[in-house]
């Protein structure tokens, strides 16, 4: 239970118990694809695996963090945060502490009235790394929950997520939109996040997954390909492209209407690109309106949807993903996708509970049989938003 092990891990790095445990969840997404840099509509939950914050106030103004993971602690005083983190080159602490120090960073820079007493965090966290569930954005968000109530900030979700993605782009160094932190900050229990990455509008969409007795397989293929980085580069570059000879500033300008216009005027592979982005932003507007008139078992076509445009016309998928959503639908699923960048990495699929076993099994037996890496597959659905637990 990683909630006793930030305690425990608190006490024995600081040798003495904590006052307050705070907790933010990881993030899975369930449609909206590539839209995010489009300025478009994402449809992204908080899950159930949560990173903890074990918290205590210091006396001074110096702030130290440890976790599990990297127990030896990190300590700076809180004016030199902005030393630690050059606009050029690699930040000055170990890459991990960048993430909490980060978000300290951050939030006094945007807070520069608020008094910030020193504090010591101790991180514990059960989201895996690099599994594209967001650990980043769960220990950001644990630690902005944690500071926004031991500095008596007040800020509101919104303004949490924003100052976690400053972190992660200015002290990390990592280009990452505002999704996963805006999923994490917002999450409800049965419920997805629905965002609209311009204008930072969020509702949150009741998704009905317990009365119907449904979850999310995950089913992480633990494949990269070579050219994840150099083909996710193309695809914003054809995005952009795409946008400027429209002549619009994004591609979430544009509608199912004008794609006969962008047809004519593109080569086949740019056109493409542009298809899929305008498309999946309808599918992500079409879910929410599906969800809320037929409830989550008709979704499933617009899940099967969404990955065929990536695979056909975004040509993001790969072997693997294709075979993991070609037999979760086989045994079953209502509904399969591949998720996050593409290249490899993971599928979801979504299945009533009562047959989440045999679907596994299928799956598994595929990809046995086809000779690829075994599968990590395990169930999620939408849990609760960055909160305190006690
Ligand atoms: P992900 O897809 O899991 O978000 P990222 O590369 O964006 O992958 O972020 C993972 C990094 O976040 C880790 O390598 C580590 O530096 C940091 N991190 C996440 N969770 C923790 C934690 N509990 N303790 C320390 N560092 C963490
Ligand atoms: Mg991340």
């Amino acid at each position: 239970m990683s909630a006793t092990a930030a305690r425990a891990l608190f006490e024995s790095a600081f040798g003495r118990p904590s006052e307050a445990l705070f907790s933010a969840p990881g993030r899975a997404n369930l449609i909206g694809e590539h839209t995010d840099y489009n300025d478009g509509y994402v449809l992204p939950f908080a899950i159930p695996s949560r990173t903890f914050a074990a918290v205590g106030v210091r006396p001074d103004e110096r702030i130290r963090v440890t976790s599990t993971f990297s127990p030896e602690p990190v300590e700076v005083a809180l004016s030199e945060l902005a030393d630690l983190f050059p606009s050029e080159g690699t930040p000055r602490v170990p890459e991990w502490a960048a993430y909490p120090l980060g978000v300290a960073w951050a939030l006094r820079e945007r807070f520069p009235d608020a008094v910030t007493p020193g504090l010591d965090i101790a991180f514990a966290s059960e989201v895996p790394v690099g599994a594209g569930l967001s650990s980043s954005a769960a220990i950001e968000g644990a630690a902005a929950s944690a500071m926004n109530a031991l500095w008596a900030l007040g800020a509101d979700a919104t303004t949490l997520a924003l100052a976690g993605r400053r972190a992660e782009n200015e002290a990390v160094g990592a280009p990452t939109g505002i999704m996963d932190q805006m999923a994490v900050m917002h999450g409800h229990p049965d419920a997805a996040t629905f965002l609209d990455c311009r204008t930072l509008e969020v509702a949150a969409i009741p998704v009905g997954f317990v009365d119907a007795d449904l979850e999310l397989l995950v089913i992480d293929t633990r494949t990269t390909h070579a050219h994840s980085t150099g083909g996710y580069r193309e695809r914003r570059a054809s995005c952009e492209l795409g946008a400027a000879e429209m002549g619009v500033p994004a591609l979430r300008d544009l509608t199912v209407a004008d794609l006969a216009r962008a047809e004519e005027r593109f080569d086949d592979v740019t056109f493409r690109r542009v298809r899929h982005i305008v498309t999946e932003n309808q599918r992500v507007l079409d879910t929410v309106a599906t969800l809320r008139s037929a409830g989550p078992t008709a979704i499933g076509d617009l899940l099967v949807a969404s990955h065929v445009s990536m695979r056909d016309d975004f040509e993001i998928s790969t072997i693997e993903l294709d075979t993991a959503v070609e037999s979760a639908l086989a045994a079953g699923a209502l509904g399969a996708r591949m998720t996050g960048g593409g290249f490899g990495g993971a599928a979801v699929a979504l299945v009533r509970v009562a047959d989440a076993e045999a679907v596994e099994a299928a799956v598994r037996a595929t990809f046995a049989e086809r000779g690829f890496r075994e599968p990590n597959v395990f169930a999620i659905w939408p849990a609760d938003g960055a909160h305190r637990d006690a």
